[in-house]
């Protein structure tokens, strides 16, 4: 199709099937019923819980209309992917509902889906419906997505115990690091390697989803969360649901050579900007001690670095330690309201 086109052009059943007819994948276990009908028809095994999870992204909110929408589909079905891997589940299948101004480019819509068909490929899920309207308002996309997993073992946010040992995945805070060369708050010199880098970990996110998988088969996980609002934010939930608190240690920390050259001496500034940047999309999990030692194996099967960073306390609250001093917190992530 011609690029000078729009969406008004094509309409929205002209659209459905340009663009999002094909992100239906026929490897996807599961699928009765996908786009087409009045609705999807899933099967899900007497053996396994379902998994829904739901998140939007607004234009002007969560992204500008001169962003990559390939990279935004990329992210928006990643953003979901997060969820359903904290929860430990195998990801399946996804709605798509867009709210499109009717002068939106054809092209922005084909790059879109794009973004997701990568995504879709890579984790392995199968877009099965959805919902395609105009709007006088700004873009919205809202992807739901659902997942499976065997039944009673979803991990919760509300197992942490006492004495757990807090893990985290990945390394802390390249996102926001990489937001702030985005939006020019960080300015100084740096290697454009490392720019690259943080730039990447920022607009294309990798959910831990074989991770999550892997700490349900091996049965170890008591709590997990994805961070996405900041690691003491979502550290934060985990605490509040499971009606204990935290003890973390920033000398234990995991970092990019990036981050590290980033925090130089490490004043609490800097590490504030670490401990309350959202979107790392890694998994901060707990475990009991006798569970230690499964731990080196997992993180080499899924190829993933899992460091310990603090351990779950009777006392509430998350207290941030650095080199045994206090560092006082006060903002403790991103909120809308
Ligand atoms: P209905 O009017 O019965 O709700 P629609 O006419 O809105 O159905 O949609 C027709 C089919 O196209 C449905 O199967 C719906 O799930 C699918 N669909 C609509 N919009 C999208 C979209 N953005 N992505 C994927 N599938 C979609
Ligand atoms: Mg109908």
């Amino acid at each position: 199709m011609a690029n000078d086109k729009t969406v008004s052009s094509v309409g929205e059943f002209g659209l459905i099937e340009h663009c999002f007819k094909n992100l239906g994948r026929s490897d996807i276990p599961g699928v009765g019923r996908g786009i087409g009908d009045d609705a999807a028809v899933l099967f899900v095994p007497r053996t396994q819980d379902l998994l829904a999870t739901s998140d939007t992204l607004v234009e002007g909110v969560h992204f500008t209309r001169d962003a990559d929408p390939r990279q935004l589909g990329w992210k928006a079905l990643c953003v979901n992917l997060s969820d359903i891997a904290a929860m430990g589940g195998e990801p399946r299948w996804y709605l798509l509902s867009i709210s499109l101004p009717p002068t939106t480019p054809l092209a922005w819509v084909e790059q879109l889906a794009l973004g997701l068909a990568a995504a879709g490929e890579r984790y392995r899920v199968a877009l099965v419906g959805g919902n395609t309207t105009a709007t006088t308002g700004p873009i919205v996309l809202t992807i739901s997505l659902f997942g499976v997993v065997g039944n009673g073992r979803p991990i919760l946010r509300s197992g942490a115990e006492e004495g757990n040992r807090i893990f985290l995945s990945g390394t802390l805070g390249d996102s926001v690091l990489g937001l702030r060369r985005l939006t020019g708050v960080d300015r100084g010199a740096c290697e454009k390697g490392m720019v690259d880098f943080l730039l990447d970990r920022h607009v294309r996110p990798m959910p831990r989803t074989e991770l999550g998988m892997a700490l349900v088969d091996a049965a170890v996980a008591r709590s997990a969360v994805d961070v996405s609002d900041g690691l003491l934010a979502d550290l934060g939930h985990v605490c509040a649901a499971s009606g204990v608190g935290a003890d973390i240690h920033l000398e234990k920390m995991p970092l990019s050579l990036a981050a590290r050259q980033w925090l130089g001496d490490g004043d609490g500034d800097r590490w504030r900007v670490l401990l309350t940047g959202g979107e790392d999309y890694e998994l901060l999990f707990t475990i009991s001690p006798g569970a230690l030692d499964q731990i080196p194996a997992i993180a080499e099967k899924v190829g993933v670095p899992l460091t310990e960073i603090g351990v779950i306390t009777r006392e509430k609250g998350v207290r941030v330690w650095n080199s045994g001093k206090p560092l006082v917190l006060s903002d403790a992530g991103f909120k809308h309201f």
